[in-house]
């Protein structure tokens, strides 16, 4: 039996991790599961998984999660330090499905126990990428990428040598409002941002998938971990999403990687690992599909591309205020107080308010990081005010 935890069962890649668990109970053991504000479902996740332990990050849902679980012998904590408690909890294979930099903390703890991180929290490369890899490297710990473009390249990439890959190609749905006219985008509203296309994914994700923000997190995830430059990093618009990304060989070959749009088939790719194992997907019909659109993926009418590649170049703490800069624009964003390109330009402010700090800063510590974070929050909300 394997001993798992999830970090953020209850969200839209937790629940996706709980189903494939749920399906072969006498393989897994489950020791930890972690939630937010949906109590009801945590607990009712962890009963059905039999978890050891079911953690809410807010200490104000406690009494609600512990009277749900009453009676079951299942432990019941609550807050950020018991949410870091939980990764020391023994566990082969972690899932970090937590949504944000809150998500940080909780995966570089898990890899100490020198075993498996399957990681859909992106925040986490983007903004720590080295520390993590390194914190991996001195446990005996691996990290498997489960975003669906890092898990597609993670595949394209078994058996080759890194030195003889050209190029990586990131592909994009475009998101929501793939087809409005740029000059219209202005006027887009929380509703009209939040319906994906192809993908049902939860509501921060689809609205960074509308901005290509989502997209250009990726970019930077693909330059912390796979290590290529950014200069053979590229996003294409793929309307399908049925080709997730592409790796080109210095012989001329593109390895693509094709499924359909769930994330179920990168998660129990990373569950499976090193091994293939059966994951009930759609498969998917060629002659059906019958064909691939690609079309350019606009730096002018998505100004977040262009904000990877400067953060890419930079690196250091770039990440972490980019993505802090971000999650703050997206918060005013679905409270209604900025408009939807108003997002990228409060990243962008932000970036240039803090680029000497970004430049001076060093070492990248985990300290370090937290401190950008911080200090990227209070300067976008500051720009916001100044608005
Ligand atoms: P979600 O919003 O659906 O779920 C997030 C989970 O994190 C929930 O369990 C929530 O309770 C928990 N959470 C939220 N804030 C927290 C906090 N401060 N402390 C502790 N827990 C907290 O998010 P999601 O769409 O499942 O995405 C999770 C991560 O996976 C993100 O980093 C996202 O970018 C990445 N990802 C998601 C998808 C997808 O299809 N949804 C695909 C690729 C990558
Ligand atoms: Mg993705």
């Amino acid at each position: 039996m394997r001993r798992v935890t999830i970090f953020g069962s209850t969200g839209s890649i937790g629940v996706n991790t709980v189903d494939l668990i749920a399906r072969a109970p006498d393989a897994y053991d489950v020791s930890a599961l972690t939630g937010g504000r949906n109590v009801a479902l945590l607990a009712e996740q962890a009963i059905a998984l039999n978890a050891d332990l079911a953690v809410t990050a807010y200490d104000e849902c406690y009494d609600d999660l512990r009277d749900a679980l009453s009676g079951t012998g299942i432990e019941v904590a609550a807050g950020a330090d018991a949410i870091k408690e939980a990764a020391h909890r023994p566990a082969d294979w972690t899932m970090s499905a937590i949504v944000g930099a809150a998500g940080l903390v909780p995966g570089l703890e898990a890899l100490k126990q020198g075993k498996v991180l399957a990681l859909a929290n992106k925040e986490s490369l983007v903004t720590a990428g080295p520390l993590l890899l390194s914190e991996a490297k001195a446990h005996g710990a691996t990290i498997l990428p489960v975003d669906s473009e890092h898990s597609a390249i993670f595949q394209a990439l078994v058996g080759e040598d890194i030195a003889a890959v050209e190029r990586i190609i990131v592909t994009a749905s475009g998101g929501a409002l793939r087809d409005w006219p740029a000059e219209a985008l202005h006027k887009a509203t929380l509703k009209d941002a939040c319906t994906h296309p192809n993908w049902d994914m939860g509501q921060r994700i689809t609205i960074d998938s509308a901005t290509l923000f989502n997209k250009a997190m990726e970019l930077i995830e693909t330059r912390e971990f796979f290590g290529v430059r950014p200069d053979q990093i590229e996003a294409v618009i793929h309307p399908e999403s049925l080709i997730h990304a592409l790796v080109g060989f210095n012989d001329g070959a593109l390895m693509a990687h094709l499924g359909p749009p769930d994330m179920r088939h990168a998660i129990g790719y990373a569950l499976h690992w090193p091994d293939r194992g059966h994951v009930p997907v759609d498969r998917l019909d060629l002659a059906q599909i019958a064909q691939l659109n690609f079309r350019p993926a606009d730096p002018k009418r998505f100004p977040a591309l262009r904000l990877a590649y400067e953060v890419m170049e930079a690196r250091g703490l770039a990440g972490a205020v980019f993505n802090a800069a971000k999650e703050v624009a997206l918060d005013r964003f679905i409270a209604g107080e900025i408009g939807f390109t108003q997002m990228a330009e409060l990243v962008e402010a932000t970036l240039s308010t803090l680029s000497s700090e970004i430049v001076t800063s060093k070492p990248l510590t985990l300290d370090c990081v937290l401190a950008a974070d911080h200090l990227a929050r209070k300067t976008a909300a500051g720009h916001v005010t100044a608005q």
